[in-house]
């Protein structure tokens, strides 16, 4: 199955705003001087679960294939599974801005917990010289994993080219990393929140790092 998750817009409704092409970061969107209105051009662009164009449009034109079944296709994100074409077991990238808190966490569960069907790597967009304190103490309490020995803080440049990219909760500002299928997970940041926070976000990576192992057995 190829990749089934991209926008659809209505044209009777699409007002040629280019609020979505001006928005989207991954060039799904390119503008059709004609028509003086925006065509999806790369739909394999679109980061699953990202919904931001939808959300920039002011008159309701975009939806997704693959959301609401109308368009008949054999798509659900709870079971999809994409096809990565791969030597060995597929790289995955986990993305945000920093990468000290998030996307740190998911890379050691990651590893913890999915090393046999995918390698996992995190890095940033900008670096911090740490790694959130918070998150190194807790991942340790309740996993025992010490993240500052077996982890250290990386740019995008740092990691291998990714064949699957997640990110961790970015929008507009997601930087467009090139890779065979990408996720946004929307999860907030928990810096600087209380420990109770910082466990419902470790919660939510390990559930989506088992969804995502799930999707990526081959
Ligand atoms: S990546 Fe986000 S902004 Fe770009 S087309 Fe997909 S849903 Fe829209
Ligand atoms: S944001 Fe909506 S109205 Fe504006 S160009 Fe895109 S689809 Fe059309």
């Amino acid at each position: 199955m190829s990749k089934g998750w991209y926008p659809v817009i209505d044209f009777d409704k699409c007002v040629g705003c280019m609020a979505c092409n001006d928005m989207c970061r991954h060039g799904v969107y390119k503008p059709d001087p004609e028509m003086g209105k925006p065509k999806v051009v790369y739909g394999n662009g679109c980061v699953n679960g990202c919904h931001g164009c939808e959300r920039e449009c002011p008159v309701g034109a975009i939806h997704y294939l693959g959301d609401d079944g109308t368009l008949d296709i054999d798509y659900d994100y709870e079971s999809y599974r994409p096809e990565i074409l791969c030597e060995g077991k597929p790289k995955v990238a986990f993305i945000c801005v920093h990468n000290s808190c998030r996307s740190q966490i998911a890379e050691a569960l990651g590893k913890k917990m999915a090393s046999d069907v995918f390698e996992s790597f995190s890095a940033g967009t900008e670096l911090k010289d740490h790694i959130n304190p918070d998150a190194v103490r807790l991942v340790k309490e309740v996993y025992g994993i010490d993240m500052e020995k077996e982890q250290c803080n990386k740019l995008i440049s740092d990691i291998p080219q990714p064949d699957v990219v997640v990110f961790m909760g970015c929008n507009v500002s997601c930087p467009n990393i090139p890779s065979q299928y990408t996720e946004n997970w929307g999860l907030d940041d928990p810096s600087g929140k209380g420990d109770e926070d910082f466990l419902v976000t470790i919660h939510l990576i390990e559930e989506n790092i088992l969804k995502l192992r799930q999707k990526l057995i081959r």
